[in-house]
């Protein structure tokens, strides 16, 4: 069995529902094939303020405003002694609504993104498993092109499906760049995270912080943990450390989570009459990079593109960006018959250079001794931009000028840049056509 579409997109998470519902909007004949049935646990909670514009774009505002997600206004730090800092509440940078973000429930908001995808004509196979890209060499480029996918039905059919553009937001399964040895681990970054939810925990009074984020750091600074307030009295709290300290010669998971919530006091009150309602989960070394985020006839986004350390919430935001950069790109790739890599890839630099930003902020967290208060106490004038960074707001070349002053208090990681595809038939018409001009 064969069937065609315009593209193909491997996975029905925050980056593939979105990519899939810019695609539809465009009126191209879109498939997400989503290989867990919904419901389904996972991890990634708490949102990005920039996040809005997407929403906004793909008719989800509304949605989000009706859901019982809790509302997040701030994010804030405390230090190991317990000492917190002031937060930072978005919405004095910048008073709009678009300030104000969510604490999302993953199992709903997945559902509701794939949804609302299939609400703007994106057809959705799930569960559905892919088993495969179908690869060809590609003669402009040294990585393969792709032509389509082989997808196992929910019912044992195989069904061939084939399509100009494919595109894997596998997460990080990341399929397509394992698969072609693209994947680049980053080494200083190599981290474990140890996980549940609590029903029954502390909550702020106060609607405005009642969803704050609390990124808290552990006695003796090998870890910290996160504190995130879902709906239905439920917290979300985590771990995050180094991978051989919070794996290796450790217990059970379970006890891991106990011993690292003990070494933080200023959280410890909070749990005192919670009681943990899901399982332990566990999942380590996820900071990593393609070389590249498109090839011939195939485009990747979200976490299997790219995932950053999950200090800063950013992933959700992450996906959210890469899907609907991808598909303009792709939109306007297919528009003009040209699905190179150039061409599909179009939109890969700019946004891996905000990726870059919040990298950055990453490594400034992990120097030893190193404070964001104590920062924007030397600097009251960074301090919204280091707030700019915390809402997001990374996708314009001026939020790298923080680093400047910040490369005082620690060394700033060099950007890492994609590896740039072969020009596009396309461009290559473009420069001709340019030389051609600036002759006459
Ligand atoms: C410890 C930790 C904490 C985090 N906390 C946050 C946070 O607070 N806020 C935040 O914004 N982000 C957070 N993240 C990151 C966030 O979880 C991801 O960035 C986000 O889910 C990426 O979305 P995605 O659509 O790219 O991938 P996913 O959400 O993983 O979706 C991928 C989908 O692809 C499907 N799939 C995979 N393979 C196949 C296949 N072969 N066929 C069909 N379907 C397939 C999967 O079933 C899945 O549904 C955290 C990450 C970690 C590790």
């Amino acid at each position: 069995m064969s069937e065609s579409f315009d593209c193909v997109i491997i996975g029905g998470g925050p980056a593939g529902s979105t990519c899939a519902t810019v695609l539809a909007d465009h009126g191209r004949r879109v498939l997400v094939v989503e290989r867990a049935p919904y419901p389904r646990f996972h991890i990634g909670e708490s949102l990005m303020p920039e996040t809005y514009w997407v929403f906004r774009r793909i008719g989800m505002l509304d949605k989000l405003k009706n859901s019982p997600f809790v509302r997040k206004y701030s994010v804030q730090f405390v230090a190991p002694t317990g000492k917190e800092s002031a937060p930072f509440y978005f919405d004095e940078r910048n008073p709009h609504e678009c300030s104000v973000t969510w604490q999302v429930l993953r199992s709903e908001f997945d559902r509701m993104m794939l949804d609302n995808a299939a609400e703007h004509g994106a057809v959705t196979w799930q569960p559905a498993n892919v088993a495969d890209v179908l690869l060809e060499p590609s003669p402009r480029h040294g990585l393969p092109r792709a032509t389509g996918v082989v997808v196992e039905r929910e019912d044992g059919r195989r069904v061939e499906v084939r399509a100009p553009v494919v595109v894997d937001a596998t997460g990080m399964n990341a399929m397509l760049s394992r698969r072609l040895g693209i994947r680049l681990p980053d080494p200083k970054l190599r981290k474990a995270a140890v996980f549940a939810h609590y029903r029954g925990a502390y909550r702020d009074p106060n609607p405005r912080d009642e969803g704050a984020t609390l990124i808290l750091s552990v006695q003796g600074q090998r870890g910290w943990l996160w504190y995130i307030p879902l709906p239905d009295d439920v917290v979300s709290v985590g771990v995050v450390g180094d991978l051989e300290y919070l794996i290796d010669g450790r217990g059970e998971p379970e006890q891991t989570l106990d011993e690292e919530i003990v070494r933080c006091p200023f959280i410890v009150p909070r749990l005192a009459h919670a009681t943990r309602v899901s399982p332990v989960h566990v999942l380590s070394d996820f900071s990593y990079n393609a070389k590249v985020c498109a090839g011939d006839g195939w485009v990747l986004i979200g976490d299997a593109f790219t995932f950053l350390d999950p200090m800063y919430s950013s992933g959700v935001l992450l996906a959210l960006r890469s899907g609907e950069a991808a598909a303009d790109a792709i939109h306007a790739a297919l528009h003009v018959g040209d699905t190179s890599a150039a061409a599909l890839g179009a939109w890969g630099e700019r946004f891996y250079d905000g990726v870059q930003a919040i990298r950055k902020m990453v490594y400034a967290f992990y120097t030893p001794g190193f404070s964001f208060s104590k920062f924007v106490r030397a600097h009251p004038d960074c301090k919204d931009k280091v707030t700019e960074i915390l809402i997001g707001d990374v996708f314009r070349p001026e939020v790298h000028d923080v680093f400047g002053p910040m490369g005082r208090y620690f060394q700033v990681p060099e950007s890492i840049r994609l590896e740039s595809p072969a020009p596009s038939a396309a461009r290559q018409v473009d420069a001709r056509t340019c030389d051609e001009r600036q002759g006459e």
